[in-house]
């Protein structure tokens, strides 16, 4: 079966003014991901990645060119359809784990399928499935704080994907993470994403975890290069 393309940036840019001088970050960066794909990204600190990201996940409408999931136009949709994109297609995933920490793990990962507005029985089945998954059912009822930086981590992956998206989006996702533990998270998130058909990019300075990804890109110039 032909990969379908589920994310697609064609012509992006991004400029930042900062008084009398802009900072063009992207200038027409073109970028395709496939399902079933892990991409990283990887590129010096500043160059863009966060930016690429965050337009990727429709955090931030781009200055010019189209961001395109499953075929889809996105970047003239009213702000709440896109929202309604960003929560159902789209998992994102940060170097810090920004879990809510008055509730446990399994909490945690119900909160975004609670909002989709499934049941807290299916909630909670899909959940406690997710944490198995990830090698964590034993810490389901542990607090953000009773956890360690890489079970922090594999709850931040598991409730990124609680909606079933298309693409996972990782900023520097294990940037926090000696290399052991850096690795081991990304077994579980290289499984989980193998298993699913979802999509993942992720941003990452560890060059050993990029080498286990489908590809390489990087930023130069403003634009996408494969490495
Ligand atoms: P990376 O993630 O690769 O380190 P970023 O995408 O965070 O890079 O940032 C790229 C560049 O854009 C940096 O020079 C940063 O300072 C600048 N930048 C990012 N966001 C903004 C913003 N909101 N306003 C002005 N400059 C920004
Ligand atoms: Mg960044």
């Amino acid at each position: 079966m032909a990969r379908k393309t589920v994310l697609q940036l064609s012509g992006v840019e991004r400029h930042y003014g900062q008084g009398e001088t802009t900072l063009s970050i992207l200038k027409g960066a073109d970028f395709d991901l496939k399902t079933g794909e892990i991409v990283a990204l990887v590129a010096p600190s500043g160059t863009g990645k966060s930016t690429l990201l965050h337009l990727a996940g429709l955090l931030e409408h781009p200055d010019a060119g189209e961001v395109f999931l499953a075929g889809q136009a996105c970047n003239g949709l009213p702000d709440a359809e896109r929202t309604a994109m960003r929560r159902n297609q789209i998992g994102f995933v940060y170097q810090f784990h920004h879990l809510l920490p008055e509730f446990s793990a399994v909490e945690n990962i119900m909160m975004p399928q609670l909002i989709a507005g499934l049941s807290k029985a299916e909630a909670k089945e899909r959940a406690s499935q997710l944490l198995d998954y990830m090698r964590i059912g034993h810490r389901a009822e542990h607090r953000p704080s009773e956890l360690s930086g890489g079970e922090q981590q594999r709850v931040a992956i598991a409730r990124a994907v609680a909606n079933a998206p298309r693409v996972l989006l990782a900023d520097e996702p294990t940037g926090n993470l000696d290399p052991k533990t850096a690795s081991y998270v990304f077994d579980a998130l290289e499984a989980l994403v193998r298993q699913s058909g979802l999509a993942a990019l992720i941003a990452t300075h560890n060059h050993d975890l990029a080498s286990r990804m489908d590809r390489r890109v990087t930023i130069e110039g403003g634009k996408v290069v494969e490495m």
